[in-house]
């Protein structure tokens, strides 16, 4: 009992962690109790051949490859990662982050002309644990860089923040404005949201003595998710956003605009083959919104029947 003791003390020393977080150790010892002294000095020996590349250096490997062989395309932790030398040691090779590249298990066997002379139970349970050990180590290294990507995330919608702040000096962005940028680049991508902010800064911001008034930097701020949300549109679907303009032209325009209806009657409008340039030549005449409602069901109604006829003189 007190040699499995010391072997426990052993074990934990080595590799940090509790035995009873390790089953296989466990189970090993169990089926046989001689066999966890051989255990032992097999994991310090794994753990003093490891140091040969420091872990913050297969770090980088990994980053670097983004956690994936780079001969066969799998990932971890579908597969355990290895770091493999481009130039083998023996032939020169040194560990200089140019001579590293992340390969799989498998891969980095089939490069490697070393041979498996033992097969003993031993020699797999070894393997077992070098395994084991490793693939916790690649899962904490994977949780890190999942971390530090989150931290770039945060990152780039401060630059946009301060972006903001240069488009509009002595203004920034209080927290809650932060939260929405941050659904903005998210929902359009930050190249757009930069782009936006410059056309919501040009077209609302007014100065008074070369001062943004506090005002129109909110109406201008206010606007930028609209000016993405159209932008976007305009690209999917460009007829769907010339109607949104043609409606614009009304609400310029006219006092009272029911938008909604305004919206359904472009569509059946030009569902009937009234051309959009016509609705645009119409919105810009339009005085009043019972005006151009009443109009623009007229000429649907006449452009229906005008089709119902044409359609029957074709049959
Ligand atoms: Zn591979």
């Amino acid at each position: 009992m007190r040699s499995f003791l010391l072997d426990i003390e052993r074990f934990e020393t080595c590799t940090n962690r509790n035995i009873f977080t390790c089953p296989i150790v466990l189970d090993i010892y169990i089926v046989n109790s001689i066999v966890i002294n051989d255990l032992m000095t097999a994991v310090e020996n794994i753990m003093t051949r490891r140091k040969a590349i420091p872990k913050k250096l297969r770090f980088e490997v990994f980053k670097r490859d983004s956690f994936t062989c780079q001969y066969c395309g799998h990932k971890s932790p579908d597969v355990l990662l290895v770091i493999d030398h481009i130039e083998p040691i023996s032939k020169g090779g040194t560990n200089s982050i140019l001579n590293l590249i992340t390969s799989c298990q498998a891969c980095n066997a089939g490069k490697s002309d070393r041979q498996l002379t033992d097969t003993s139970i031993l020699d797999k349970q070894r393997r077992q644990l070098e395994d084991l050990q490793e693939r916790k180590e690649q899962i904490e290294m994977m949780f890190q860089w999942q971390k530090s990507l989150l931290n770039l995330d945060d990152q780039l919608t401060n630059q946009l923040a301060e972006f903001w702040s240069e488009l509009v000096p002595g203004f920034a962005l209080n927290e809650r404005g932060i939260k929405i940028l941050k659904s903005h680049k998210r929902k359009f991508g930050l190249e757009e949201v930069m782009t936006s902010m410059k056309i919501a800064v040009d077209q609302y911001i007014e100065y008074i003595e070369e001062e943004p008034t506090k005002q129109s930097v909110e109406v201008a701020w206010n606007k930028v998710g609209g000016i993405c949300t159209n932008r976007k549109r305009a690209r999917e679907n460009p007829i769907e956003h010339r109607l949104y303009y043609i409606r614009g032209i009304l609400n310029n325009r006219l006092n009272y605009v029911d938008n909604g209806l305004a919206l359904r009657l472009l569509h059946d409008a030009l569902d009937a083959n009234i051309s959009i340039e016509k609705l645009e030549q119409h919105a810009k005449t339009s005085t009043n919104w019972s005006g151009w409602r009443a109009d623009i069901e007229d000429l649907i109604e006449r452009q229906n029947l005008h089709n119902k006829k044409s359609s029957k003189e074709d049959n």
